[in-house]
Protein backbone atom coordinates (compact mmCIF):
# COMPACT_ATOMS: atom_id res chain seq x y z
CA UNK A 1 0.00 0.00 0.00
CA UNK A 2 0.99 3.33 -0.54
CA UNK A 3 2.01 4.77 3.20
CA UNK A 4 2.74 8.03 1.92
CA UNK A 5 -1.42 8.76 0.88
CA UNK A 6 -2.52 6.71 4.01
CA UNK A 7 -0.75 8.94 6.39
CA UNK A 8 -2.48 11.96 4.31
CA UNK A 9 -5.78 10.59 6.17
CA UNK A 10 -4.72 10.00 9.70
CA UNK A 11 -1.37 9.69 11.83
CA UNK A 12 -2.41 6.32 13.14
CA UNK A 13 -0.77 4.80 10.53
CA UNK A 14 0.78 1.18 11.59
CA UNK A 15 2.53 -1.75 10.34
CA UNK A 16 2.11 -5.21 11.78
CA UNK A 17 5.83 -6.80 11.70
CA UNK A 18 4.96 -10.52 11.64
CA UNK A 19 2.03 -12.29 10.98
CA UNK A 20 2.44 -15.34 13.31
CA UNK A 21 -0.83 -16.49 15.20
CA UNK A 22 -0.02 -15.16 18.46
CA UNK A 23 0.96 -11.74 17.18
CA UNK A 24 -2.08 -11.37 15.38
CA UNK A 25 -3.73 -12.81 18.55
CA UNK A 26 -2.43 -9.73 20.04
CA UNK A 27 -3.13 -7.58 17.38
CA UNK A 28 -7.09 -8.36 17.55
CA UNK A 29 -6.90 -7.62 21.49
CA UNK A 30 -4.96 -4.06 20.66
CA UNK A 31 -8.29 -3.36 18.16
CA UNK A 32 -10.71 -4.23 20.70
CA UNK A 33 -9.22 -2.45 23.36
CA UNK A 34 -8.71 0.91 21.23
CA UNK A 35 -12.59 0.02 19.96
CA UNK A 36 -13.86 0.00 23.95
CA UNK A 37 -11.63 3.31 24.75
CA UNK A 38 -13.34 5.00 21.38
CA UNK A 39 -16.74 3.63 22.50
CA UNK A 40 -16.59 5.21 25.54
CA UNK A 41 -14.64 8.68 24.75
CA UNK A 42 -17.20 9.56 22.40
CA UNK A 43 -20.45 9.04 24.57
CA UNK A 44 -18.12 11.66 27.32
CA UNK A 45 -16.49 13.84 25.29
CA UNK A 46 -17.18 14.81 21.67
CA UNK A 47 -14.25 14.87 19.56
CA UNK A 48 -12.83 14.03 16.38
CA UNK A 49 -9.60 12.10 17.56
CA UNK A 50 -9.37 8.74 17.88
CA UNK A 51 -8.31 7.31 20.88
CA UNK A 52 -5.59 4.23 20.15
CA UNK A 53 -4.94 2.05 23.12
CA UNK A 54 -1.30 1.78 24.15
CA UNK A 55 0.59 0.17 21.28
CA UNK A 56 2.42 -3.26 22.02
CA UNK A 57 5.54 -2.67 20.32
CA UNK A 58 6.39 -6.22 19.98
CA UNK A 59 4.01 -6.88 17.59
CA UNK A 60 2.96 -3.26 16.03
CA UNK A 61 5.14 -0.44 14.84
CA UNK A 62 3.66 3.36 14.32
CA UNK A 63 4.91 4.62 11.18
CA UNK A 64 6.60 8.03 11.87
CA UNK A 65 8.42 8.57 8.86
CA UNK A 66 7.13 7.00 5.06
CA UNK A 67 11.35 7.25 4.37
CA UNK A 68 11.60 4.35 6.63
CA UNK A 69 9.62 2.35 4.39
CA UNK A 70 11.51 2.71 0.45
CA UNK A 71 13.92 0.03 1.64
CA UNK A 72 13.54 -3.39 -0.52
CA UNK A 73 12.27 -6.40 1.05
CA UNK A 74 15.64 -8.42 0.99
CA UNK A 75 13.49 -11.58 0.57
CA UNK A 76 11.97 -10.61 -2.75
CA UNK A 77 12.45 -8.69 -6.22
CA UNK A 78 9.66 -7.41 -7.57
CA UNK A 79 9.61 -6.05 -11.42
CA UNK A 80 7.10 -4.34 -12.99
CA UNK A 81 6.96 -4.50 -16.75
CA UNK A 82 4.46 -3.75 -19.68
CA UNK A 83 3.21 -6.53 -22.44
CA UNK A 84 4.30 -4.85 -26.39
CA UNK A 85 0.58 -6.32 -27.66
CA UNK A 86 -1.55 -5.63 -24.80
CA UNK A 87 -0.13 -2.94 -22.83
CA UNK A 88 -1.08 -4.19 -19.89
CA UNK A 89 1.34 -4.36 -16.67
CA UNK A 90 2.55 -7.40 -15.46
CA UNK A 91 4.77 -8.47 -12.44
CA UNK A 92 7.74 -10.65 -12.66
CA UNK A 93 8.67 -12.13 -8.99
CA UNK A 94 12.01 -13.60 -7.99
CA UNK A 95 13.14 -15.15 -4.12
CA UNK A 96 16.12 -15.10 -2.51
CA UNK A 97 18.61 -18.07 -2.71
CA UNK A 98 21.95 -17.75 -0.79
CA UNK A 99 24.35 -20.19 -2.68
CA UNK A 100 27.76 -21.59 -0.57
CA UNK A 101 30.37 -21.09 -3.21
CA UNK A 102 33.24 -23.10 -2.21
CA UNK A 103 36.58 -22.62 -4.03
CA UNK A 104 40.41 -23.64 -2.82
CA UNK A 105 40.59 -21.53 0.09
CA UNK A 106 37.79 -19.67 0.96
CA UNK A 107 33.83 -19.96 0.39
CA UNK A 108 31.24 -17.37 0.46
CA UNK A 109 27.65 -17.12 0.17
CA UNK A 110 26.34 -15.28 -2.84
CA UNK A 111 22.93 -13.80 -3.04
CA UNK A 112 20.66 -14.72 -6.06
CA UNK A 113 16.98 -14.27 -6.85
CA UNK A 114 15.42 -18.00 -8.78
CA UNK A 115 11.91 -16.93 -10.60
CA UNK A 116 9.11 -17.93 -8.54
CA UNK A 117 6.23 -16.24 -10.85
CA UNK A 118 5.00 -13.87 -13.18
CA UNK A 119 1.54 -12.28 -12.68
CA UNK A 120 -0.71 -10.28 -14.86
CA UNK A 121 -2.20 -7.26 -12.86
CA UNK A 122 -4.44 -4.45 -14.13
CA UNK A 123 -3.65 -0.50 -14.85
CA UNK A 124 -5.07 -0.07 -11.04
CA UNK A 125 -1.88 -1.95 -9.94
CA UNK A 126 -0.16 1.44 -10.35
CA UNK A 127 -2.90 3.40 -8.24
CA UNK A 128 -2.52 1.13 -5.41
CA UNK A 129 1.58 1.26 -5.22
CA UNK A 130 4.36 3.37 -3.86
CA UNK A 131 5.96 4.82 -7.22
CA UNK A 132 8.90 6.38 -5.16
CA UNK A 133 9.76 2.75 -5.13
CA UNK A 134 11.14 3.01 -8.64
CA UNK A 135 14.71 4.23 -7.25
CA UNK A 136 15.65 0.96 -5.80
CA UNK A 137 17.57 -1.03 -8.47
CA UNK A 138 18.74 -4.62 -8.92
CA UNK A 139 21.71 -6.22 -11.32
CA UNK A 140 20.16 -8.78 -13.94
CA UNK A 141 23.17 -10.99 -12.65
CA UNK A 142 21.67 -11.76 -9.31
CA UNK A 143 18.12 -12.37 -11.21
CA UNK A 144 17.63 -16.24 -12.36
CA UNK A 145 15.26 -17.31 -14.76
CA UNK A 146 13.05 -15.48 -17.12
CA UNK A 147 9.75 -16.04 -17.76
CA UNK A 148 7.03 -15.63 -20.73
CA UNK A 149 4.76 -12.67 -20.91
CA UNK A 150 1.71 -13.86 -18.71
CA UNK A 151 -0.45 -11.63 -21.07
CA UNK A 152 0.77 -12.40 -24.44
CA UNK A 153 2.49 -15.35 -24.38
CA UNK A 154 5.78 -13.57 -25.59
CA UNK A 155 8.73 -15.76 -25.08
CA UNK A 156 10.70 -13.32 -22.75
CA UNK A 157 8.93 -10.42 -20.37
CA UNK A 158 12.18 -9.51 -19.78
CA UNK A 159 12.85 -6.66 -22.35
CA UNK A 160 14.07 -3.49 -21.52
CA UNK A 161 14.07 -0.10 -22.59
CA UNK A 162 16.71 2.61 -22.51
CA UNK A 163 13.52 4.20 -20.13
CA UNK A 164 14.26 1.96 -17.85
CA UNK A 165 10.58 0.48 -18.64
CA UNK A 166 10.54 -3.11 -18.79
CA UNK A 167 8.32 -5.03 -21.84
CA UNK A 168 7.46 -8.22 -23.49
CA UNK A 169 9.82 -9.74 -26.80
CA UNK A 170 9.43 -12.51 -29.06
CA UNK A 171 12.74 -11.50 -31.18
CA UNK A 172 15.80 -9.24 -31.21
CA UNK A 173 14.46 -6.02 -33.45
CA UNK A 174 12.17 -3.21 -33.53
CA UNK A 175 9.79 -2.74 -31.12
CA UNK A 176 7.65 0.31 -29.45
CA UNK A 177 7.97 0.32 -26.02
CA UNK A 178 4.44 0.79 -23.93
CA UNK A 179 6.03 2.55 -21.36
CA UNK A 180 7.81 5.98 -23.21
CA UNK A 181 6.36 5.08 -27.00
CA UNK A 182 9.52 5.25 -28.72
CA UNK A 183 11.03 2.66 -31.06
CA UNK A 184 13.52 0.71 -29.60
CA UNK A 185 16.04 -2.11 -30.79
CA UNK A 186 16.40 -5.30 -29.23
CA UNK A 187 19.76 -7.30 -28.96
CA UNK A 188 20.02 -10.21 -27.72
CA UNK A 189 22.51 -10.21 -24.37
CA UNK A 190 26.22 -12.79 -24.31
CA UNK A 191 26.29 -15.32 -21.98
CA UNK A 192 29.10 -13.60 -19.72
CA UNK A 193 28.43 -10.28 -20.16
CA UNK A 194 27.83 -8.08 -17.60
CA UNK A 195 24.63 -7.37 -16.70
CA UNK A 196 21.85 -4.33 -16.54
CA UNK A 197 21.10 -2.55 -13.21
CA UNK A 198 16.60 -2.92 -13.22
CA UNK A 199 14.22 -1.24 -11.42
CA UNK A 200 12.61 -2.72 -8.52
CA UNK A 201 8.96 -2.17 -7.30
CA UNK A 202 7.57 -2.67 -4.36
CA UNK A 203 5.01 -5.69 -5.65
ZN1 LIG B 1 3.14 -9.55 -23.84
ZN1 LIG C 1 10.70 3.13 -23.08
Amino acid sequence: ADIGVLKQLTEHTMILENTCDEDFRKFIAWITASVKSQSKSVSDVPTDNAYLAKIDETVLSLIKDVRDLRQADPDYVILTGRCQRTRLPYLMKYERNIQVVKLQDFAMDVTQYMLSGCYPVGDEYFEWSDSASTQLKVNTNELMGTPGCPNCGNISAFGMCQCGGIMCLNEPGKAVCPWCEKEVVFMAGKTGEEGFDVNRARG
